[in-house]
């Protein structure tokens, strides 16, 4: 079946979730670091993934972005085949120019913020719409700022990165990955390498976009986030899902072993 075949199939079964990854296998050279990874989020949900360092959750929100290629299994994003098993197939030739534009859809914020340093706040913001969507200066200015302006930062615009605090940087991270209007955001231990007293300022801007009905899919190890924000939290580790369910469950009453004892490491 030609991919384009496929990803109509795929569409046909709406309601889908916006997120699938089905017996998802990922290896760097020998080492194997996704192990076959059934997930599914729905459209609207927070997912929260936790799991001890080195388990796979960078990679799993890498080959959702399809920054990674996959050798086994399939990850699809609103519908749309994102991940493949290439070996033995032509899949990957024909849907890429389609990942690439999926990829504009998908939001992604990272530990540490990646803003240009070159440019104003405004200017980060809007160089991947004008760019990439071919928005006018205009409009993208104007949406930029009300995006600025809902992370608490539009006083900020004509600042360059450096003039900011690591929350506000991650702010302005946030406010431009939404820039692109993005279907789904995904977030890599957004708040790791922020000094403690600007943690809350982060967590309370994705906490509000949460609100607004955003699909997101959460690296961190906020507990109290994850007990506040997500309808689910998954637990990985050593390249496996060990265990899914609501924050009140596998953070408060964890039915694995080696939940219980990476809360007990974070708590
Ligand atoms: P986590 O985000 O849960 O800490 P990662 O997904 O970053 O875990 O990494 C999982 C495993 O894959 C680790 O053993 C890590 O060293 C390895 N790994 C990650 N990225 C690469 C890479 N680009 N090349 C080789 N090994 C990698
Ligand atoms: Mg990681």
């Amino acid at each position: 079946m030609s991919a384009t075949t496929m990803e109509t199939a795929v569409t046909a079964t709406a309601p889908e979730p916006m997120i699938k990854a089905d017996a998802v296998r990922k290896s760097y050279g020998q080492l194997e670091v996704l192990k076959g990874i059934d997930l599914q989020v729905a459209r609207g949900e927070v997912v929260c993934l936790i799991g001890p360092s080195g388990s796979g959750k960078s990679t799993l929100l890498r080959c959702m972005n399809h920054l990674e290629s996959i050798e086994g299994g399939r990850m699809w994003v609103d519908g749309k085949v994102m991940g493949y098993d290439i070996k033995g197939s032509k899949l990957h030739e024909q849907p890429h120019a389609k990942v690439c534009r999926s990829r504009t859809e998908i939001g992604m914020v990272f530990q540490h913020f990646n803003l240009f340093p070159h440019m104003t706040v405004l200017e980060n913001l809007i160089e991947a719409p004008r760019l990439v969507l071919k928005e006018s200066r205009a409009a993208a200015s104007n949406r930029a700022m009300v995006l600025l302006d809902s992370v608490g930062l539009a006083d900020k615009a004509k600042a360059y990165p450096r003039q900011l605090s690591g929350g506000q940087q991650q702010r302005v991270a946030i406010a431009r990955a939404l820039c692109m209007k993005p279907k789904v955001m995904l977030f890599d231990e957004p708040t790791s390498a922020l000094d403690p007293e600007l943690v809350g300022e982060v967590l309370k801007v994705m906490k509000d976009l949460a609100a607004t009905g955003m699909t997101m899919v959460v690296v961190t190890h906020e507990m109290n986030f994850a007990r506040d924000v997500a309808d689910r939290v998954v637990f990985m580790d050593n390249g496996h899902v060990v265990e899914s369910g609501p924050a009140k469950d596998v953070i408060g009453n964890p039915q694995h072993e080696r939940t219980r004892a990476f809360l007990a490491s974070v708590l």
